[in-house]
Order: structure tokens, then C-alpha cells, then sequence
């Protein structure tokens, strides 16, 4: 598929006002003004697209195309993010449901949508099975990317509702592996779908022999227990070949992609089917 420069933007502006920001974020659901991006995850065996990460973003009327590190900290503390999430599970559902009925096979087989913690603190099944039923999307295309840094209370209290939805063939993945303290018997416990390796450790990997030691016990680990190891983050070709070398199977980074809006990743599926 189409290979994109691989710098990286570094946001210039600092987050927005929490007041603003907390206030806004309830206001932008009610007018509007979310926007989702999808960026393809591959298999790097073949660099089919396998899956695509359902990422936010939104389009402040007068600050322009926010990114999420300028108002998730203040949607936390406002306690808006299981509203954000429920929109985000219903409309990445219903894109990529349309996308499945417009582009058959050329559609990726799987969708990934993140989870904030005060979700997990929820009864989030009901979202979840509400999204799937009102677009028709098959639970087996749906992954939940739980974040490792959510501490072990919540992922334990949450743990039940997981499994419930893993029997209805929906996927669930750790993110951000690596950065967080998870108890490791909880990932024996839950039947997780995969892990994905922190973006932090594929960036020091080839440079910092302590990041490549942690890729490589973080695989080795992934692939004992047979959970499915994605790596973030990938820019370069080097990074590709290195955790092609540590066998790692599915990576996400600039070097194959960036967050898409739908429109594009319709047209880079098509161009490359
Ligand atoms: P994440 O779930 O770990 O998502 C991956 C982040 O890495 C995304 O940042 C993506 O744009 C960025 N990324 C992708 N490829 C590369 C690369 O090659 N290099 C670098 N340096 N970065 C890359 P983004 O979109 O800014 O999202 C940041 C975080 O915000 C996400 O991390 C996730 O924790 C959270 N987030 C984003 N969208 C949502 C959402 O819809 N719901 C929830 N609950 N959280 C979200
Ligand atoms: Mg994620
Ligand atoms: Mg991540």
C-alpha cells in the first residue's frame, strides 16, 4: 500500500482550557463536531490491511481539527468520556459497516475502538451491544482496545463484562503495552485477542537496547499465552524489519499509513484491492 513521509507532527498548541474543553465536549457531541480517523493496521506478512483503529478527533469551531491530546484529560475530568466513547462505538460501527457493504472484500475484516477507564467503570455492554445491533456490523468485526495504563481495579471490575461480550465473538486487545503495571495473571484470566506494543518502546527499539529487550519479551510473552502481538508507532522500514525479525505479525505506524478519514481510506483500500 502507499508508503507516506515519515515525520512526525509534533502539536505545536498547548491543550485547550479544561473549562472550555469540558463544557465543549458535551456541546460537541450534541452539534456535531467530532470527527472520526481510521488508520489501518497491516499484517506484515503480505502488508494486507487487516484492521483499522477508530481515532477522534474534533473540529472546534474556532480552534480548528483538535487531536486528542488537547481535550480527553478534560473530558476525563468532566466525566464525559463514556458519552464519547458511545458516540465513537456507534458511528466507527456504522462507517465501517457501510464500508464492508460498499467495498466487500477490499474492506478490512476488523474494527478497533479504544476504551477509556471510566468506561470500563460502566456497564458498557449495553453501548457496545447497541452500536452492533443498530449498524448490523457482525461482533466478531469488533476489537476493544483497553488501555494497559486503566489501573487493575478497573480491568478487574470490568473483566465479567468483557467476557460476556468475547462469548458474542467480539475481540478484545491491551493497548499500550508495556507502559502500564497489569497484573500479568489478568491477561492469562481474560481471553484477550492480542496486545499492542507501545509506540514508545518501537521508537527507542533500534537505538536503546533496553526498549528492543522489551519488544522482544513483551512478543515472546504475547505469543506464549497466543495472543496476537500489533506494534505502534512504526515509521521507518528498519523498525518494520526488526520486528518482522522479533515475529512480531501486525503493525500501525506513518510508515504504512496515518489516521485516514473515511473518504481516503475508502480510496487507499480500493487502490490497493
Ligand atoms: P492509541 O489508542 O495508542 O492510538 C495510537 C496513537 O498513535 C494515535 O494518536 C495515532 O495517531 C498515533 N500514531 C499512529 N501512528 C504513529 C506513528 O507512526 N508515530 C507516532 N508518533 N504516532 C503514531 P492519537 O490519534 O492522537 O490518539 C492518542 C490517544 O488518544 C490514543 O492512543 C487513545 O488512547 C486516545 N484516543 C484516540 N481516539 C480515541 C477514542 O475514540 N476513544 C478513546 N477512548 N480514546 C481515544
Ligand atoms: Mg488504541
Ligand atoms: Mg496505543
Amino acid at each position: 500500500m502507499t508508503c507516506y513521509p515519515t515525520t512526525v507532527p509534533v502539536p505545536a498548541t498547548p491543550p485547550i482550557g479544561l473549562g472550555e474543553a469540558s463544557v465543549g465536549l458535551e456541546r460537541a457531541i450534541a452539534h456535531d463536531e467530532l470527527r472520526l480517523l481510521y488508520q489501518p493496521i497491516v499484517r506484515i506478512a503480505d502488508r494486507a490491511v487487516v484492521a483499522v483503529e477508530a481515532l477522534v478527533r474534533w473540529e472546534h469551531p474556532t480552534a480548528g481539527l483538535l487531536t486528542p491530546d488537547r481535550f480527553l484529560e478534560a473530558g476525563h475530568t468532566a466525566g464525559h468520556m463514556p458519552l464519547l466513547d458511545r458516540w465513537v462505538l456507534y458511528r466507527a460501527c456504522r462507517d465501517v459497516a457501510e464500508l464492508a457493504d460498499s467495498l466487500g472484500d477490499a474492506a478490512p475484516e476488523h474494527l478497533n475502538v479504544n476504551l477509556s477507564a471510566p468506561t470500563l467503570a460502566t456497564d458498557f455492554t449495553e453501548p457496545v451491544t447497541t452500536a452492533l445491533r443498530r449498524t448490523g456490523l457482525p461482533p466478531h468485526r469488533l476489537r476493544l482496545e483497553l488501555s494497559e495504563g486503566a489501573d487493575l481495579t478497573t480491568l478487574t471490575h470490568a473483566a465479567p463484562r468483557l467476557q460476556g461480550l468475547i462469548e458474542r465473538g467480539v475481540g478484545v486487545a491491551l493497548d499500550d503495552m508495556g507502559t502500564g503495571s497489569t497484573d500479568l495473571r489478568y491477561l492469562s484470566r481474560l481471553a484477550l485477542h492480542g496486545i499492542k506494543i507501545d509506540k514508545e518502546f518501537v521508537a527507542g527499539m533500534l537505538t536503546n537496547p533496553r526498549d528492543h529487550a522489551i519488544v522482544a519479551m513483551l512478543t515472546d510473552l504475547a505469543h506464549s499465552l497466543r495472543l496476537h502481538v500489533t506494534a505502534e508507532g512504526v515509521e521507518t522500514t528498519e523498525q518494520l524489519a526488526a520486528l518482522a525479525r522479533m515475529g512480531v505479525s501486525y503493525a500501525q505506524g506513518f510508515h504504512f499509513a496515518p489516521p485516514l478519514t473515511l473518504a481516503d481510506l475508502s480510496g487507499t483500500l480500493l487502490a490497493s484491492a
